[in-house]
């Protein structure tokens, strides 16, 4: 008797681990995205409502619309992302983060669905005018910790990297002078200058990268199925439509 409802217990198992994540996330009735809301207009809280809102949350909300579920959003550190994927807190992450070899080690990426590139935030008042990153040794820099432009200026020596969690703290420091000059994506350094009349963007456009959403490796169904609602959205114009509402 033991013995078969050991039998049982594996098979169920068994049953439960090949359970599709499609299945999976249809019988509870929602996905979960993850991603760091304090980079507009992708990803940011909405003074008004206090929702999560942006460009990539409208691009979730049309694959969980797809899949008949809600679209439960969690915000959490950018360095947190990927870990968080992989415990199985999140279903995907769609937080503008650019498709490299490193991350592709551990990760499977959609197909890209945006082209980007980072950008030297100066404040005005200051004469420091980089135009590309060596112009930023010897001085004191804040990057978003585990981001491109963190992995980037790493690899430069003398520069004084400040690593941050948030991009509202470091453009807080940047405008009190904490710190000489902040490093990001054109698109979010370009919502931060509009809002923050101190502050300017120094230099062209230094990288070319693509985003894309970030699945676990073994949930090839639940990516196969992001590229095809990304593939729908840009014969539909959807994806022209969500550009010109959010840039
Ligand atoms: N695109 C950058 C990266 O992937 C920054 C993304 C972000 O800060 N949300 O590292």
């Amino acid at each position: 008797m033991r013995r078969f409802l050991v039998i049982l217990v594996v098979a169920a198992l068994v049953v439960v681990s090949f359970a599709g994540i499609i299945d999976e996330i249809k019988k509870r009735g929602y996905i979960i995205m993850g991603t760091e809301a304090t980079f507009p207009p992708f990803e940011f809280v909405d003074k008004q409502s206090k929702q999560v809102v942006g460009f990539d949350v409208d691009i979730a909300k049309m694959i969980a619309k797809k899949l008949g579920v809600q679209l439960v959003i969690k915000d959490i550190a950018f360095d947190g992302l990927i870990p968080a994927l992989m415990t199985n807190k999140i279903d995907m992450i769609v937080a503008a983060m650019t498709i490299t070899p490193e991350r592709e080690k551990m990760v499977s990426f959609s197909i890209p669905y945006f082209t980007a590139g980072q950008v030297i935030v100066v404040r005005k008042s200051d004469s420091f005018r980089p135009k590309k990153y060596e112009d930023l040794k010897g001085h004191r820099v804040g990057v978003q910790q585990g981001t491109t432009a963190d992995i980037d200026l790493s690899k430069i020596k003398g520069i004084e990297i400040v690593r941050y969690t948030r991009f509202t703290d470091a453009f807080l420091d940047l405008a009190i002078g904490r710190t000489d000059a902040v490093v990001l994506d054109a698109a979010p350094a370009q919502a931060y200058v509009k809002f923050n009349p101190k502050l300017m963007i120094s230099s062209p456009v230094l990288s070319e990268e693509k985003y894309g959403i970030a699945v676990r490796k073994e949930d090839k169904e639940l990516l196969d199925f992001i590229n095809k609602t990304l593939k729908e959205m840009n014969s539909k114009t959807c994806y022209d439509f969500l550009v010109s509402l959010w840039f």
